[in-house]
């Protein structure tokens, strides 16, 4: 069986990854001219690490990563409103690692090239459509055709293998948040391997000028490094107008119209804020989950399949669970079976990671050690999080 990947991001290199391991021939299309270390800071829950773990990264993520072992919930004075310990500390099989978007997608691609091939990542080729028969499918990509058992489109946000799938799709939905994200120089807070999420004031506050909703996140993504999230309410939740783009320039101004005055104690926000070498301005998006992914021999993984709020942490996790869960019932099952299987695990799972991320939004004015207690343990049930994979099968179909 041969599969092609259309998309080399996060969720495309682990499924090549996985693929191999399984014993699967793949290959990968990437619509940029060339794969730069490109985005911030994100988030490896320990289900993602056990997963690359088995794909023998576990040292290499340990090296580019910083482990997070707690969640320090705090008002806009730094007090601590609440704690959660994560990774080992929490009494997972793995850490949870904090690392650099664009470190980790090298990390990978070199993993790739090494296993499959020099060749593997061809960079580039924008998928632009599809054709199937009962004997093959062909990726479209400028006058160019690409032949394959099975098509998985990890083309992300703006998928356009989606896009042909499910034309109707219509605009992503917004919760009506904006993001400015950014890494400064600066030294650790709170022993160096937290995670702080620092909240405005909650429901009283609500109406002009109200801080209800307004958040600052951050963590470190290495020794003297700080990732840091604000989010801000600004409009009311709907369709999105305009456009999302992970690459969008954001001014420092922006964000400290918002929260420049508050004094955390912990970190010095001016300073965080107008340290960060770029800013980038990120609308938090997501859509209602599919009816169903693909169609024939062609699939979805990752942002393509089930783009989601980004406040548990899951997004990049969750394609890295998608990879794994479609190598192994592709070798379990090959084509059509694997397919089907996998769409019909990962489809229900990853609902209720969207559904999850929602009403921990929907929770953000959430303050007091017994409400925040609530929803993050309900968070880590419905996402599950604890649960363990079992063995991994090896490719007997075709
Ligand atoms: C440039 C960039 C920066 C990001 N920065 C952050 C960040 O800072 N924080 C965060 O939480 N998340 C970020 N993300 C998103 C995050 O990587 C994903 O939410 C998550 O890792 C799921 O991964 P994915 O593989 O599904 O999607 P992605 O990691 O987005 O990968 C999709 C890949 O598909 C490629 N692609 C897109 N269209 C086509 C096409 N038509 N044909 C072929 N290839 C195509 C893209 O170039 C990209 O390499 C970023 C994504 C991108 C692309």
């Amino acid at each position: 069986m041969r599969v092609l990947i259309a998309g080399a991001g996060i969720g495309g290199l682990t499924a090549a990854l996985a693929l191999h391991a399984a014993g699967i021939e793949s290959s990968l299309v990437e619509g940029a001219r060339e794969l730069r270390p490109l985005g911030v800071g994100i988030n490896l829950l320990p289900h993602a690490v056990r997963e690359l773990t088995d794909l023998g990264l576990g040292d290499d993520l340990a090296r580019i990563g910083v482990a997070i072992t707690e969640l320090n919930y705090c008002d806009r004075s730094g007090t601590t409103l609440f704690t959660e310990k994560r990774g080992l500390a929490g009494g997972y099989d793995r850490p949870q690692y904090a690392v650099h978007r664009g470190r980790l997608q090298m990390l990978l691609l070199s993993a790739v090239r090494e296993r499959l091939g020099p060749d593997a990542v061809r960079t580039g080729v924008r998928v632009t459509g599809f054709t199937q028969d009962a004997g093959s499918v062909r990726a479209l990509a400028g006058d160019t055709e690409i032949a394959a058992d099975v098509l998985v489109g990890a083309d992300g946000l703006h998928s356009a293998v989606r896009a042909q799938l499910h034309p109707r799709q219509g605009p992503l939905a917004w919760s009506g948040v904006q993001m400015w994200r950014g890494v400064t120089e600066g030294r650790p807070f709170l022993g160096g391997d937290a995670m702080l999420v620092a909240r405005g004031a909650g429901l009283i506050a609500r109406g002009a000028g109200s801080e209800a909703g307004l958040e600052l996140v951050a963590y470190p993504i290495g020794p003297d490094l700080i990732n840091w999230v604000v989010q801000v309410q600004v409009a009311d939740p709907g369709p999105l107008p305009g456009d999302a783009n992970w690459n969008l320039p954001g001014r420092p101004e922006d964000v400290l119209r918002h929260i420049g005055h508050w004094d955390l104690g912990l970190l010095d926000i001016p300073a965080l804020i107008t340290g960060s070498s770029m800013i980038l301005e990120y609308p938090m998006v997501d859509r209602d989950p599919l009816p169903f992914w693909g169609s024939g021999r062609v699939t979805l993984l990752g942002d393509a399949a089930h783009p989601m709020y980004p406040v548990g942490a899951n997004g990049a996790s969750q394609a890295i669970v998608d990879a794994r869960a479609l190598a192994d019932e592709l070798a379990r099952s090959g084509y059509p079976g694997g397919l089907t299987a996998y769409e019909s695990t990962r489809g229900k799972a990853t609902a209720a990671v969207i559904a999850a991320n929602r009403e921990l939004h929907a929770g953000a004015e959430a303050r007091t050690p017994t409400e925040l207690a609530r929803i993050t343990e309900h968070y880590r049930r419905v996402t599950g999080a604890d649960r363990r994979r079992p063995e991994r099968p090896q490719a007997g179909h075709s």
